[in-house]
């Protein structure tokens, strides 16, 4: 069963997929413990195949103590997604730590090359090439900077960001010389003056409305805290302006209770997508990471690349 006739660049289909009986778990939720994982032997094997369709694929379980789980209706299905997938369950397509489901457009996830390009102060100066690019942004000291760098397996390549004047600037980076990172600069910054963030503002909502090769924006929430107002606010902006999105969960690996909220990240992460929810037509794909134990960057990779596997097909 596939899911035909989406248009172009739009990531949230509201799903005509009709999963049958089969497909689902007994209970209609799927344990997080019963994710399944993209081992970096499945990776290689991705890489190696040309026409993109998920092969052999190796898969392994996850062993963990559930935290949560997750309805079917609240997975993301990528478009053209074949939901039965011969014998292999529905549950063993979902990347680790994440609601989103694999695609046969899933592969070439690894980075073998990251340049900064150039930085631009808005949206017309930014590189003319065509290439496909998701944009990171966040709120300030969300992990943005760690997270880029986590992604290209480098220490230093996002500091070209936080050199002074640079900090508002649209930064863009090539990969593998086929596509580009975008860091935006971080929102919330209490320390700026307020015209400072309103600018932000204006030209971050300019870029993501009349970029025509953005394919979907990376949104960071700190999972270590509790939802803040300016996050939501991000969040919903996008959803209702149907930019394309993936939320990206960071600092995953802070498990301990705080004193503010004492909540756990799976926990701070459920009352975010709570809140949320109204804005989206159906469920945003979202993701858990962490840069400290490297939770999630290959998931991340294979999702960018079945989102620009499809972007360049279409
Ligand atoms: P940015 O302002 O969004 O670019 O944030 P940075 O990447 O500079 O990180 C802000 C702070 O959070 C730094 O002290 C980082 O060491 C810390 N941090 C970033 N990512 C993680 C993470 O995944 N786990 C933990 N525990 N700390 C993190």
């Amino acid at each position: 069963m596939f899911v035909t006739h989406l248009p172009k660049i739009f990531f949230y289909p509201k799903p005509k997929i009709i999963i049958t009986s089969a497909l689902l778990p007994k209970s209609k939720t799927t344990p997080l413990s019963h994710f399944s994982s993209v081992t970096s032997a499945a990776n290689t094997l991705l890489q190696q195949t040309p026409d993109l369709q998920i092969k052999n694929l190796e898969i392994e379980r996850v062993q963990e103590k559930p935290h949560f789980e997750i309805s079917v209706e609240k997975l993301f299905f990528p478009p053209d997604t074949d939901v039965s997938s011969g014998s292999r369950p529905l549950s063993s397509r979902i990347l680790k730590g994440s609601n989103i489901v694999l695609s046969k457009y899933a592969g070439d996830a690894q980075v073998e090359q990251a340049e900064f390009v150039k930085s631009s102060v808005e949206t017309e100066e930014c590189p003319s090439d065509g290439l496909p690019e998701f944009a990171l942004v966040g709120r300030s000291n969300v992990g943005k900077s760690s997270l880029l760098n986590s992604l290209v397996r480098r220490k230093k390549l996002a500091l070209t960001s936080k050199k002074p004047g640079k900090t508002q600037c649209i930064n863009h980076f090539r990969i593998n010389n086929s596509w580009h990172l975008v860091d935006l600069p971080g929102y919330g910054y209490a320390a700026a003056p307020h015209e400072v963030r309103t600018d932000w503002a204006k030209f971050t909502k300019d870029y993501f409305l009349n970029r025509p090769n953005l394919v979907s924006v990376f949104l960071l929430i700190d999972a270590s805290i509790p939802a803040k107002r300016i996050d939501l606010e991000y969040a919903s902006w996008l959803g209702e302006n149907k930019i394309p999105m993936t939320i990206v969960f960071t600092k995953c690996d802070k498990r301990k209770k705080k004193k503010n909220g004492g909540k756990r990240p799976e926990e701070n992460l459920q009352d975010f997508l709570e809140l949320i929810k109204k804005f989206f037509q159906t469920a945003p794909p979202w993701i858990m990471t962490s840069s400290v134990t490297n939770q999630g960057r290959d998931e991340i990779l294979l999702h960018m690349s079945q989102l620009r596997n499809y972007w360049l097909k279409h």
